[in-house]
C-alpha cells in the first residue's frame, strides 16, 4: 500500500486546481433544494463541463469512455473538487457511481456504447430500483416479477425509496425472473426506461421536507431482454458489483466536505464562546481524528482495489459503517455549537443534520454492514 502521491499525481492536482479556479465562477446560481427539474439541469450542466474538460469518468477505463486515471488521481479529483466548493454528483449519482460502473464491469459492448456516453455527458439520469416494501436489508426477497414474452420481459410489482425517480430517464431494476429458484438465484438486473408505459412514480417526502425519493409502481411494463445486464437469473452477482461500488466509493468526496464543516464548526465555536466548553472541544478533536482516519481508510481501500483489479472490496462496508456514524456525530456536534440556532430549520447545518439521519439506513443499514464485516472480513460464522 502506498499513501503518498507521485510528482505526476501532484501535477494532475495543480492542473485541476487551475481549471476549477477558472470555471467555478462561471456556474449559474444553485437551484433551491426542492426544485428537482432545476437541480437536474444544474447537475447535468456541471457534468457536461467536466466531460468537455476531460474530467468525466476519470477512473473508468478508456475503452468505456473514461479517462483511465490512477485511483490516486481519482481521489485527488474528489478532494480538490470538494475543497474548491464544486457541485457534487447530485442527480448523476446513480448513473456515475452505481449503474455506470456496473455496466462498465458487466455490460456487453452494445450496452456500454448505448448507456455510458450519455451518463458521462450528464444527458441521462439513472435511478436505483432495488428496495421493495418487503425487501430492504433482505434484498434478495424482492418480488417484482418479470415474465419472459419472446424478446421482452413483462414486469409487474413495486419499488420504494427510489431516489431521483421523478427526474430519472433510466432505472437499474432488480426483478425476479425465476420464482422457483432459491431466492438469490432467480434475480435479473435490467435497465428500464422510466417513461415506459405502466411506470407510475409517487414521490415521498423526507423528514427534511424534500421529495428526493419515490414509490415506483410497475404495471405490465415491457423491457427488451437485450436490456438485461448479465445473464438471466445471475442478477444477484451483478447486484453485488453495484453494491460494492455504492459502499466503496460513492461517499468518498463527502469525507472531505465533513472535514471542511468540522473546521467551520471550530471557528464558529471560537466566535460564539462555545469553545470554552472542554467537553465540546474534546468532541470536535475526536471527530477530527475520526475523519482523518476515514480519509486514510479511503486511501487504503483505493490502494487495495487497485490490486484487486478495480472493484472495491468488503472494505467499503467498514468505510460506510464508520462514515455514516461519524457524519451523524458531526451534525450532533454542530447542533451543540449552534445552541438555540439549531432550531433554525433554514440553517444548512440543521438541514444537513436531518439528512444525516438517513445515512445509517441508505445503501444498507449499519447492522447489515456489521454482518458483512463479520462474515466477509473477520470470517465469523453466519448467524443465519
Ligand atoms: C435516503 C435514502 C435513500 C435511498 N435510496 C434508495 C434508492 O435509490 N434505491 C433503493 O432501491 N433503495 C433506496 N433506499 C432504501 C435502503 O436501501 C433501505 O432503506 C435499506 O436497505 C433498509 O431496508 P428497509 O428500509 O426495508 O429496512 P429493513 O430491512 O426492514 O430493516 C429494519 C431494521 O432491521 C434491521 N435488520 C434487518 N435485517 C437484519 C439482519 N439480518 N441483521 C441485523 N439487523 C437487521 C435493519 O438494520 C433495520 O434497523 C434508500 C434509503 C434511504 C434512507
Amino acid at each position: 500500500m502506498d499513501l503518498t502521491y507521485t510528482p505526476e499525481e501532484e501535477d494532475f492536482r495543480a492542473r485541476l486546481r487551475q481549471w476549477l479556479g477558472e470555471v467555478l465562477p462561471l456556474l449559474p446560481a444553485k437551484p433551491a433544494a426542492t426544485d428537482w427539474p432545476g437541480r437536474r439541469a444544474y447537475d447535468a450542466a456541471w457534468q457536461r463541463m467536466l466531460y468537455d474538460a476531460g474530467y468525466a469518468g476519470l477512473h473508468w477505463p478508456r475503452d468505456a469512455g473514461g479517462q483511465g486515471v490512477t485511483p490516486a488521481q481519482h481521489l485527488i479529483f474528489l478532494e480538490e473538487t470538494e475543497l474548491a466548493g464544486a457541485p457534487y454528483v447530485g442527480a448523476n449519482f446513480v448513473g456515475l457511481l452505481h449503474a455506470g460502473p456496473t455496466i462498465v464491469a458487466e455490460g456487453t459492448p452494445e450496452q456500454r456504447a448505448r448507456w455510458l456516453p450519455p451518463i458521462l455527458r450528464g444527458d441521462e439520469i439513472w435511478c436505483q430500483g432495488f428496495s421493495e416494501p418487503d425487501a430492504g436489508s433482505d434484498l434478495a426477497a424482492l418480488r417484482t416479477r418479470a415474465v419472459r414474452d419472446g424478446d421482452t420481459y413483462v414486469i409487474s410489482g413495486s419499488k420504494i425509496w427510489t431516489s431521483h425517480a421523478e427526474i430519472a430517464d433510466w432505472c437499474e431494476l432488480l426483478v425476479r425472473t425465476d420464482p422457483e429458484a432459491p431466492k438469490h438465484r432467480g434475480i435479473s438486473w435490467l435497465a428500464m426506461p422510466m417513461d415506459a408505459p405502466g411506470v407510475t412514480v409517487r414521490p415521498l417526502r423526507t423528514l427534511a421536507g424534500s421529495a428526493e425519493f419515490a414509490e415506483v409502481f410497475l404495471d405490465e411494463v415491457r423491457v427488451p431482454a437485450a436490456d438485461r445486464v448479465g445473464a438471466e437469473n445471475d442478477g444477484w452477482r451483478v447486484t453485488n458489483v453495484t453494491l460494492a461500488f455504492e459502499r466503496g466509493t460513492a461517499f468518498v468526496g463527502e469525507v472531505v466536505a465533513c472535514r471542511r464543516v468540522l473546521g467551520a464548526l471550530a471557528r464558529t465555536a471560537r466566535d460564539n464562546g462555545r469553545w470554552d466548553d472542554a467537553v465540546l472541544r474534546r468532541r470536535l478533536g475526536r471527530l477530527s481524528a475520526e475523519f482523518t482516519a476515514l480519509w486514510r481508510l479511503t486511501q487504503w481501500n483505493v490502494s487495495a482495489s487497485r490490486s484487486a483489479g478495480g472493484a472495491p472490496g468488503a472494505g467499503g462496508s467498514v468505510f460506510k459503517l464508520r462514515y455514516s456514524h461519524a457524519r451523524q456525530e458531526l451534525y450532533d456536534a454542530a447542533a451543540e455549537v449552534l445552541g438555540a440556532g439549531a432550531l433554525d430549520a433554514d440553517h444548512t447545518w440543521v438541514a444537513d443534520r436531518l439528512s444525516a439521519l438517513s445515512y445509517t439506513i441508505a445503501a444498507g443499514t449499519s447492522q447489515i454492514q456489521r454482518n458483512i464485516v463479520a462474515e466477509r472480513i473477520l470470517g465469523l460464522p453466519k448467524g443465519r
